[in-house]
């Protein structure tokens, strides 16, 4: 521990760095949240816009108050609620449409999907029992196995049928935001079975926002404090742990958390840090990023709460012109967002993180509105307004470079053993998110981190296990 005390900055109000901050003042230290924007929650963050709240992103929460989100609100007596997503989920692929209870674990519901998305009468029983395998988590040791291998040569082992692929890997874009070749098959069963067994597809009460903003209401009624338009730029280390940051004057610590990623973390270091660390943290791949349509529409033109529209990948003319996208309506599960009888929807469709490549993110933009034309006939005659984010919004939001939608990717050499750990090569520093410390899907691997960070730190300040489930 430190000489002199406990003196906690955290960089980044994401949803990581605002729940392991809210978590930290609960165990008595002393916390500062620095966040360069003026809002909260990065990703993860939600505005007003004549009447509507909408999102920076286009979300979902895998398992709302029962996953590690819902853990936090109540381990630091949050506000936070979640409405289930229920009603009429769907996928659609390829022309074929699968309803999508929350339950989907029960055997009828499997027959359901599976036969919904028409995978072949003959590959019945083998898609039905890798989507068992799919649905059930496995003991450590072998997820341990499971998490080095790509998720596609895991279904290879039970079927070929092209619709059950297909299904896979699009819902490998939903959950890990990559193609099923690149995703991690222990990942991907980590994530789906916790959904499976939940059964608590959520959207939080008031927007995505307010997550991080009941954690950050937490940390300032524990005598934490938040400071806004406060950009890190510098973290300050002597004598081989860190002293504080620069953030246009110079701030104090015992111990640094970071929210704002690991490279950008260790560019933040760089001169203290071993050139192979540097060089070896520059070379992690992110997930993909995404591009999205909002719209607010003046009456309720989709009745689905949550749909995953892909193209027959194989019919060129439907690809040429349409993209799949993940368009969830959150004023289904929460009419609160919107003014009476009107409807917010997201449409999101994912694309190479690059904010540079404008041209890309446009063409991608006018494909989901073309997709959401042909799928909503008339949706362009009730919008009240919409708004078209690129990569380069997200990069923006979050303050990385790549606009990617998770953080770092959950690829088949990036996850369990081979994720980064989150206690830098510096004494005191540490990070928390999406990036490190976590499992799970964007915003839970960011609250998971938060979790296991917060331990982790108090662990190693106050010098004793702290039993974060009292
Ligand atoms: C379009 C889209 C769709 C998504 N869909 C889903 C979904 O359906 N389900 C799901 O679970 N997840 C989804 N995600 C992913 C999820 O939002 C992210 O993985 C998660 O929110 C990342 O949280 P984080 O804690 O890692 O931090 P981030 O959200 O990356 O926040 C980092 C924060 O640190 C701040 N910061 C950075 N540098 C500095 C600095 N130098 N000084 C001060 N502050 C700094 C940033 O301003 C930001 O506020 C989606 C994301 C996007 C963009």
């Amino acid at each position: 521990m430190a000489e002199g005390g406990d003196r906690v900055v955290v960089i980044g109000s994401g949803i990581g760095g605002a729940g392991c901050a809210a978590l930290l003042a609960r165990a008595g230290l002393d916390v500062t949240l620095l966040e360069r924007n003026d809002f909260p929650g990065g990703k993860g963050a939600s505005f007003e816009k004549d009447g509507f709240v909408y999102d920076t992103g286009v979300h979902a929460i895998g398992n709302g108050e029962k996953g590690p989100l819902g853990e936090i609100n109540r381990l630091v007596s949050g506000d936070l609620q979640f409405n289930l997503i229920t009603g009429g989920n769907r996928i659609a692929i390829g022309g074929h449409v699968a309803q999508y209870p929350l339950e989907y674990a029960s055997d009828d519901s499997i027959a359901g999907i599976i036969e919904g998305i028409g995978a072949r009468l003959e590959n019945f029983d083998d898609c039905f029992a890798c989507f068992k395998e799919l649905i059930t988590m496995k003991p450590a040791s072998e997820l341990e196995m499971l998490d080095e291998m790509p998720l596609k040569d895991y279904i290879d082992q039970f079927t070929d049928d092209p619709n059950f692929h297909l299904m896979v890997n699009s819902t490998c874009g939903m959950l890990l935001v990559l193609t099923y070749y690149q995703g991690s098959a222990g990942e991907f069963i980590y994530c789906f079975s916790q959904m499976a067994e939940n059964a608590s597809l959520s959207y939080p009460r008031g927007g995505v926002g307010s997550i991080a903003s009941s954690y950050l209401e937490a940390l300032e009624r524990m005598g934490g404090r938040v400071e806004y338009g406060r950009s890190v730029e510098r973290i300050l280390v002597e004598g081989g742990r860190v002293v504080g940051v620069e953030a246009g004057g110079r701030i104090p610590a015992d111990v640094v958390v970071s929210n704002a990623g690991l490279q950008p973390t260790v560019k933040m270091v760089e001169d203290y840090l071993d050139s192979e660390y540097v060089k070896w943290a520059m070379s992690l791949k992110s997930s993909y990023g995404a591009a999205s349509v909002k719209y607010a529409l003046d009456s309720e033109v989709v009745e689905y709460p949550l749909t995953l529209w892909m193209p027959d990948l194989s019919d060129k003319e439907m690809t040429d012109k349409y993209v799949g996208v993940f368009y969830p309506v959150p004023s289904i599960p929460d009419p609160g967002l919107v003014p009476d009888g009107c409807q917010l929807v997201l449409a999101g469709a994912v694309l190479s993180p690059n904010p540079k490549k404008r041209d890309l993110n446009e063409m991608v933009l006018d494909r989901i509105e073309d997709t959401m034309r042909m799928l909503h006939p008339g949706i362009d005659d009730h919008l009240v307004w919409k708004i078209r984010t690129g990569t380069d919004y997200i990069a923006r939001i979050s303050g990385r470079e790549l606009g990617e939608v998770i953080g770092l990717c959950q690829d088949f050499r990036q996850v369990g053993k081979n994720r980064p750990d989150p206690g830098m090569p510096i004494e005191g520093l540490y990070l928390v998110g999406a990036d490190a410390g976590g499992r799970g899907i964007g915003t839970e691997m960011a609250g998971d981190s938060a979790l296991n960070v917060s331990g982790m730190v108090v662990d190693d300040v106050i010098g004793e296990e702290k039993d974060f489930t009292e």
